[in-house]
């Protein structure tokens, strides 16, 4: 009897909290905009996603910056939205060419830019700004990505690299790394050992992780977290190494608004419908359609809905809400008339997917395990991310 009050007790006021430490808020489809199409399919609705988040306790964001514009962008919407997250700033492997190379014709020269040392100072000021008011919390995203090499070239991807790595050198603190790593290991490491061994570089994390065990096993040994998202859980192959990441050693991230945990992945079986110890449920209030004219998304209590048809859906809940006037106060921050997610557009709310993911391959079942393991994910982040 004392086991099962004390066992009650403590599901009434444990709360799973979360860290997603990549959001790329600056991404266009965050106002609107979709596959480079010039017209808007919705107002920007990054408080929408904010609420959502913050319903499903992922209390802490990091936003990623992919270039100067945006390292200096995020400090004003650091600002703007303050203390809902802090930011990184860097220049990300694939945006080196266009941040740092001569262009000619339609394609980068290896030609270093003549005002590159201009960049690169623009880069530490902005750095040493959001250090100083809190705002920035990481240098990156840098790295290198050999999966895409028609933005940068591997010569470019490795130069820059390495110039942003030496930025640290000439600072006077000492700021964590978030670093980009795309089937690149071995130069990889052999770019950033020195910089460990030198006593530069202390800690960070490789996000988005998707290598081998081996490669796994190497950038632990370099003393790095690992950062998982849907991109890392897409095959057997991704399930099998991510069960091996110590949870230590473990962060998770969404990358939204991308690397989405799709249906068709190895690792969707793994999620369970809402709600559940991951998404604890959220009061509903009184209003429940009969015949709901949009669906709810397959595990969130939120509609999911087709980008094109968010002016629909805003116009059908206007009216139902003018229907439902007389009665009491609408609920709708969950529901069919709650504010919509985008289809295949992924967002922190998500994250706890991931989280639910990894300890399903952990065989973490027992409810004190899953909440020690959710606490211990979030301590790693909050720790390194402070
Ligand atoms: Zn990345």
């Amino acid at each position: 009897m004392h086991h099962l009050c004390k066992r009650l007790t403590r599901n009434m006021t444990w709360r799973p909290r979360y860290f997603d430490i990549g959001v790329n808020f600056s991404d266009s489809m965050f106002q609107g905009f979709y596959n480079g199409s010039p017209t808007p399919k919705h107002p920007c609705d990054i408080e929408d996603v904010i609420n959502r988040a913050h319903l499903f306790n992922v209390d802490r964001m990091l936003i990623t910056a992919s270039t100067i514009k945006e390292s200096r962008d995020h400090l004003g919407l650091c600002e703007q939205y303050k203390n809902q997250f802090s930011s990184t700033a860097g220049v990300h492997p694939c945006s080196v060419a266009n941040e740092f190379y001569v262009k000619e014709e339609d394609s980068f020269t290896e030609e270093l830019r003549p005002d590159v040392s201009e960049k690169l100072a623009e880069l530490k000021s902005i750095l040493i700004e959001g250090y100083n008011s809190g705002h920035v919390k990481a240098f990156g995203e840098i790295g290198l990505d050999y999966d895409r090499l028609h933005y940068s070239s591997k010569h470019q991807q490795l130069e820059m690299f390495k110039r942003q790595l030496d930025i640290l050198k000439e600072i006077q603190f000492r700021i964590p790394l978030f670093l980009h790593m795309r089937a690149a290991c071995d130069d990889f490491i052999n770019i950033i050992k020195p910089y460990i061994d030198d006593g530069t570089v202390e800690n960070g994390v490789v996000h988005s992780f998707t290598g081998t065990e081996e490669e796994l096993n190497k950038l632990l040994e370099l003393g790095f977290y690992i950062g998982v998202n849907g991109c890392s859980l897409k095959t057997e192959e991704n399930l099998v190494v991510a069960s091996k990441i110590p949870v230590d050693k473990l962060m998770i991230e969404t990358d939204a608004p991308w690397c989405e945990i799709r249906k068709s992945h190895a690792s969707y079986k793994f999620i369970s419908p809402y709600p559940n110890i991951f998404y604890p449920a959220i009061s509903t209030g009184e209003l429940n359609e009969a015949k709901p004219q949009f669906k709810l998304d397959d595990n969130l209590p939120f509609p999911s809905i087709k980008k094109e048809h968010y002016t629909k859906h805003s116009m059908y809940v206007q009216q139902r809400l003018e229907n439902w006037r007389e009665e009491a106060p609408a609920e709708t921050r969950v529901g069919v008339l709650s504010r919509p997610l985008i289809k295949s557009r992924n967002e922190p709310a998500q994250v706890g997917h991931v989280a639910e993911i990894l300890c399903k391959l952990n065989d973490i079942t027992d409810d004190s395990d899953i909440e020690k393991f959710i606490d211990r994910v979030f301590e790693n982040s909050v720790k390194v991310f402070h």
